[in-house]
């Protein structure tokens, strides 16, 4: 093949948009990657032959099914499900199952993309999916969402395997979900084997499963700070989200010295002045877990606290920055609001919360911005170690996996200072973390693919 027949990003840019018509979410996701790995790229003439990232941005596989369940009024419900199989070249599909509304084939497309670059980063075995429904568990019984899981799986085993693609959870998929999903893997196959993280201790989940997601993301985030000699004891930050990946984000904040001041969910968010403390974490924990409850009725039980309905977090003054809930929850306008309030630090929990204009602003005031794909990488880091167990036979204790949490985030932080350091051109200490994620995650599925 010609070299010359090589386009440019603005070309690259044109064939992903005519390929995948209204995936907005998708050439979202591969325009931020592209337009680093264009620069990286340019002068090495083996991955435009290769057609590499050509080949990233288009999945292996999207796997399409019907999911029929009855309701508890019987009722036959008729919904789809998908698994996105994007790069298998470093090790078997990895990445999580999403139950919500809004789930489509554009937003599994541009998880699974994301997770082929984070999955990277972690240094772990593990190629990028993603998968889910648009079924929403919010309002259904426990039977219900039973039910529902097990006819999604009845699907999907046909296409996962220990050694071919690991599900887990994500957004509407806990503990509950993946119980009920392992339990019907295991009963259609007769197979017990380590095809789902995420799993409860009983039956062969890991410990720090649950936190390491939102610890991570606060390990990077201490790394970020840390980096510029600065720490997180005294500050204040803002939360976005109530749920496993935000409640131990804030709880993270709050063991190391920081102060949390909100908390939010899809109808609104909670501002605590005297912060929100572990007792205070603990209710959240139950309260959204165990009774499925709202965030806003935390302000019935913490008297200072407001609600603030229908709106985000994001004008509230604070150093610190986490949005955890989900894409596009941060646009160029609360961007600028962080900071002029005189944020100085944002690390991502969620898979892409801030929109390509939000970046934009965080980039050109040269605050510290951990995407994503960097940032929330800790939570597949222990679901990469809980299929290390799963293959051993064995269970390494809540301290090692600690340990191990904190040392594949300080590997991350330091592979995106590798690649996204602008020091020298600047003068300054600034880290571009975007550039030094997609570059990093790149590199190495790339030469793989080569
Ligand atoms: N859903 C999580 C993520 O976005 C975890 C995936 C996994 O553990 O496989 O990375």
């Amino acid at each position: 093949m010609a070299v010359s027949d090589h386009v440019d990003l603005d070309q690259f840019m044109a064939g992903v948009k005519k390929r995948n018509p209204g995936q907005t979410e998708f050439i979202q996701a591969v325009q931020e990657v592209a337009q680093d790995i264009y620069e990286f790229i340019d002068d090495k003439v083996r991955y435009h032959e290769a057609q590499i990232l050509r080949r990233i941005a288009e999945p292996d596989r999207v796997v399409s099914f019907r999911v029929c369940w009855e309701d508890d009024n019987h009722n036959i419900r008729v919904q789809r499900g998908w698994r996105v199989q994007n790069n298998n070249a470093i090790g078997p599909y990895k990445g999580g199952i999403r139950f919500h509304p809004s789930v489509n084939e554009s937003v599994l497309k541009f998880l699974a993309f994301e997770q082929t670059f984070k999955n990277s980063l972690t240094s772990l075995p593990m190629g990028g999916g993603k998968g889910g429904s648009n079924f929403n568990p919010k309002g259904k019984s426990d039977s219900e969402v039973m039910r529902f899981c097990q006819s999604f799986m009845t699907e999907l085993y046909r296409h996962i395997g220990p050694e071919i693609d690991v599900p887990a959870g994500d957004i509407g998929v806990g503990g509950r979900e993946i119980g009920y999903m392992f339990g019907q893997y295991k009963r259609i196959t007769n197979r017990w084997e380590g095809v789902l993280t995420g799993k409860a201790l009983e039956y062969g989940g890991s410990q720090m499963r649950p936190e390491a997601t939102g610890y991570g993301a606060v390990y990077f985030l201490r790394n970020m700070l840390k980096h510029s000699g600065q720490d997180i004891e005294g500050k204040s930050a803002v939360i976005s989200g109530s749920g496993n990946v935000a409640t131990h984000a804030a709880e993270k904040i709050v063991q190391l010295g920081g102060k949390v001041l909100t908390l939010s969910d899809s109808g609104g968010f909670i501002y605590d002045p005297d912060g929100i403390d572990q007792e205070k974490i603990d209710w959240v924990k139950h309260h959204k877990t165990h009774t499925r409850g709202r965030i806003s009725e935390y302000a019935d039980h913490f008297p200072n606290a407001s609600f603030h309905e229908g709106a985000r977090p994001w004008q509230v003054k604070a150093d610190l920055a986490l949005p955890c809930a989900t894409q596009n929850e941060l646009n160029e306008e609360e961007a600028k609001a962080l900071v002029d309030n005189g944020c100085i630090a944002v690390s991502e929990g969620a898979n892409m919360p801030t929109t390509l204009d939000g970046v934009k602003v965080f980039h050109d005031a040269k605050i510290m911005y951990g995407p994503g794909k960097a940032a929330n990488a800790g939570g597949v880091a222990v679901s990469g170690l809980e299929m290390s167990q799963n293959a051993e036979r064995i269970s390494w204790n809540q301290e090692r996996l600690g340990d191990m949490l904190t040392e594949l985030m300080d590997g991350i932080h330091e592979k995106c200072v590798e690649y996204g350091s602008e020091g020298s051109k600047g003068g300054g200490a600034y880290v571009d973390y975007v550039k030094g994620a997609n570059i990093a995650g790149f590199k190495k599925v790339a030469d793989a693919m080569l």
